[in-house]
């Protein structure tokens, strides 16, 4: 890990939540000669098999990479992960269709959210200054007392901990931000979406062997449904099938395992061959629901502040949920050098910069489940995926396309997405005049695009 360049301080910080985003605060705020205590609670996932279905892998991106580079963990994360250069959709009779995420060579990066979870926390253990509380739950915070009530799952007895300064990164059902809800003016909302998703799993071929491309991130679009699939370093691939609760064609409605064999079988053809536990694992593993929660402010008289999930839980359509909350620590980070150690201004301007993109990645999550589970299977919708690649190769100082902005690049979200909304009116009215990737070279349209890249700059 790189050398702290800070001043020692000693004022002690205490974590609640030690998942993905509370472990990488926890490095950043230690090496500013901080005492950190993490309190989790869950058992060390060190010493655990990951639990049933629960065996996410995510997508990481440029935002999340930075967060690690800023502690200098990048490496041992890179030799664990892979390179997803392309979106590969799966139509019903079998035709694999490729869509480049961005330029040659960049990717998205497939990680066990377990294996990323456990590097994290064993740096932290490394770290003198860091100490580590498993099986600990928080079960209240008075703000007031600046007290928490914290039950140890083991035994079940309850103790009361005083804290200095409380970071709660205590994922989307924080007791933090609970305690928080109860104060004056506390703006909050979550809204759910009528899908639930889970888990399941394409087997590794013989000798290891992926069974599909590696190299890309797979996607079944069914129009109301999807299912996707990210590869892991065993030769494995974790799905997700993200499906209505209710309906027709639903959860509901797959009751039998005769239900569920003909379903996956009239619309994933080409995946049931590889998934031999389709069966158990559909009937054992949870059925879980997706989630935006929305609040403000994030931080309580500069002595409490929300980070991550705690403050801004997204839906996981853009693979940015994690990288929001690793962002969120590399702009902390900044803020406490650019106010030296000035808390109070700290959690006040980062909730006044980050909120806006906060909501902006929000929308942008919820947008890109349409885009996910139909649009993509649209050929115009891929057309004007190409034209718009043409756009930014000979444009590319003015067009990034929003996916890139989004995940090749660390433009704040907000100003992506009004980026991405003035392009889309562009698009609007490209493609009418467009029916092939060759159209594009025409007179006709190398005109107007000539007209609205003068107008866009
Ligand atoms: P969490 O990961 O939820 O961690 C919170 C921690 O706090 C947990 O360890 C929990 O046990 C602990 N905790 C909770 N309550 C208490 C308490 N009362 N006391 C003590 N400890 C407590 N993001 C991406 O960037 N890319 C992706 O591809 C991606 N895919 C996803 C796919 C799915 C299906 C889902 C559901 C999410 C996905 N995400 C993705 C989002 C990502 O998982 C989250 O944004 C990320 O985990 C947030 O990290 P966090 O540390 O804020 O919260």
């Amino acid at each position: 890990m790189s050398a702290p360049a800070f001043a020692a301080s000693s004022e002690p910080l205490t974590i609640i939540g030690g998942g993905l985003v509370g472990s990488l605060l926890a490095l950043y705020l230690a090496r500013r000669g901080h005492q950190v205590a993490i309190y989790e609670r869950r058992p060390d996932p060190r010493y655990q098999e990951a639990a049933e279905g629960r065996s996410i892998n995510l997508a990481l991106s440029d935002r999340g990479w930075r967060a690690l580079e800023g502690i200098g963990v990048q490496d041992d994360v890179r030799r664990v992960a892979l390179p997803l250069y392309k979106r590969a959709m799966h139509s019903i009779d079998g035709q694999l269709t490729y869509q480049a995420y961005g330029r040659e060579n960049q990717a998205i990066y497939s990680v066990s959210r377990d294996g990323l979870n456990r590097t994290l926390l064993d740096l932290a253990e490394a770290h003198p200054n860091i100490t580590l509380h498993f099986n600990q739950r928080c079960l209240e915070v008075d703000l007031h007392q600046r007290q928490l009530t914290m039950r140890d799952t083991t035994t079940q007895q309850t103790h009361v901990l005083t804290y200095h300064r409380l970071f709660g990164t205590d994922g989307a059902f924080s007791a933090v931000r609970g305690a928080m809800q109860k104060t004056e003016r506390f703006n909050y909302s979550q809204s759910y979406l009528e899908y639930g998703y889970k888990e399941l799993q394409i087997v590794a071929g013989t000798a290891g062997k992926w069974q599909l491309d590696k190299e890309a991130l797979h996607i079944w679009p069914r129009g109301q449904y999807m299912m996707i699939a990210l590869p892991n370093l065993d030769g494995s691939f974790n799905c997700t099938l993200f499906f209505p609760y209710e309906g027709e064609t639903s959860f509901a409605a797959l009751q039998t395992p005769a239900q569920v064999q003909a379903f996956f079988e009239r619309v994933f053809p080409d995946a049931v061959p590889l998934m031999p536990n389709l069966l158990p694992e559909f009937a054992q593993h949870p059925t879980s629901s997706l989630v935006t929660v929305r609040c403000y402010p994030w931080s309580y008289q500069g002595e409490v502040v929300l980070i991550g999930d705690a403050s801004h839980a997204i839906v996981p359509f853009y693979g940015q949920g994690m990288n929001a909350g690793f962002e969120d620590c590399t702009v902390l980070d900044q803020l406490l050098t650019e106010f030296a150690g000035d808390w109070d201004t700290v959690f006040a301007e980062f909730q006044r910069r980050r909120k806006p993109d906060a909501d902006a990645m929000a929308d942008l999550a919820v947008y890109n489940f349409q885009e996910m589970r139909d649009r993509v299977a649209d050929p115009r919708f891929l057309l004007q995926k190409k034209i718009e690649s043409k756009i930014s190769a000979q444009y590319p100082d003015q067009w990034l396309p929003l996916y890139s902005q989004v995940t090749f690049s660390h433009t704040p979200y907000a100003e992506a997405l009004a980026n991405g909304t003035r392009q889309e009116q562009i698009m609007q009215r490209l493609m009418p005049l467009i029916h092939t990737e060759a159209d594009y070279d025409t007179p006709a349209v190398q005109a107007l695009v000539q007209q609205e890249m003068a107008q866009l700059a």
